[in-house]
């Protein structure tokens, strides 16, 4: 046999075995409420029992992650370093030193358009969203001066926590989804389904792509229009005003909280970000959603490969 044939037999082989394999998947969903949204997950697998097995093992590692990272499980390990790490340094476990170390990185890079230590300024804003009730100007005030990321200090080398004044409270509502939806990915790929899709709540992470397709096609919001890109291990998540807010003489407050002045931001543009994994994607929505000033976006698309879309 020609020496060139020899070598790219194996390729072809490898090519055939591939088609082959892709052929005999069959598309499966599954769609579960987590995280106060719904999360769906379609994969491509080779039996409805393996694909079952490895979403339910996918939607257990979410509600794993919801209850070390939500502000309103009361026992989570947010919530005890909310209610504790004034009184003590608190050692915190792996993934939440993650977690927070990355929030510390986008606090920065964002120019503290992004910030986790906000958690007294959230839950005036959600409760006033909730009970529709405009929240009064001196409690905006005090909330503010207990939601400084600076008055948060991390101990890299104790992988420790302490919160400098009393009162403070962390919220991870703008990041910890994002990181939910990229460890679901991970469970199913660790399982053998690499095919795979998890959407929680229109933050997506896409892994390798469907059968004989150039990428999964998502649909993108964009100033009231529709817009189909192309993912393939990739992430994109949004952000913005759509459906919590509170409009008070014309103008619409947002979840989402501008750490200059306390105030629910008032831009009603949708956010779209796309990034390498859902994680950054979420952050950087989030971050977007506030930032205004074109150098900062630049910057912060820079330090993590996020980009708008736009
Ligand atoms: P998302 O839908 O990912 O943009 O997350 C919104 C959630 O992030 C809010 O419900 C708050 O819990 C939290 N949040 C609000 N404003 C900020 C901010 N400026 N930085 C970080 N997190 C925020
Ligand atoms: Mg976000």
């Amino acid at each position: 046999m020609p020496l060139k044939l020899i070598s790219i037999l194996p390729l072809i082989l490898l090519f055939q075995w591939n088609s082959l394999s892709a052929q005999s998947l069959s598309k499966y969903e599954f769609s579960e409420v987590h995280m106060g949204t719904l999360f769906s997950i379609v994969l491509y697998a080779d039996s409805a029992e393996a694909a079952k097995q490895a979403s339910d093992r996918a939607f257990s590692r979410v509600e794993e992650i919801n209850q070390v990272f939500s502000d309103y499980v009361e026992d989570s390990e947010l919530s005890q370093i909310s209610q504790y790490a004034f009184y003590k340094e608190m050692k915190v476990s792996d993934e939440m030193w993650a977690l927070l170390s990355l929030s510390d990185k986008f606090y920065r890079a964002s120019n503290g358009a992004f910030n986790i230590a906000m958690g007294p300024l959230t839950k005036l804003w959600r409760r006033a969203i909730r009970r529709q009730e405009m929240p009064q100007e001196s409690d905006i005030k005090e909330a503010l001066a207990r939601s400084n990321w600076s008055d948060v200090s991390l101990d890299k080398s104790k992988q420790t926590i302490r919160l400098k004044k009393e009162k403070m409270r962390l919220d991870m509502g703008g990041i910890a989804k994002g990181y939910a939806i990229d460890e679901a990915y991970q469970t199913v790929k660790q399982l053998g389904i690499p095919r795979a899709l998890v959407d929680g709540g229109g933050d997506i992470f896409a892994g390798e792509p469907p059968p004989n397709s150039k990428g999964w096609k998502v649909m993108v919001k964009l100033n009231g229009k529709t817009q189909d890109i192309y993912l393939t291990n990739e992430a994109v998540a949004s952000s913005g005003s759509t459906y919590r807010f509170i409009e008070h003489n014309d103008v619409m407050y947002s979840h989402i909280i501008d750490p200059r002045n306390g105030y629910g931001i008032t831009n009603p543009n949708r956010i779209n970000a796309r990034a390498p994994n859902c994680v950054l994607a979420d952050a950087a929505a989030t971050a977007l959603s506030v930032m205004t000033v074109e150098e900062d976006i630049k910057s912060l698309e820079e330090s993590f490969e996020v980009s708008l879309i736009k």
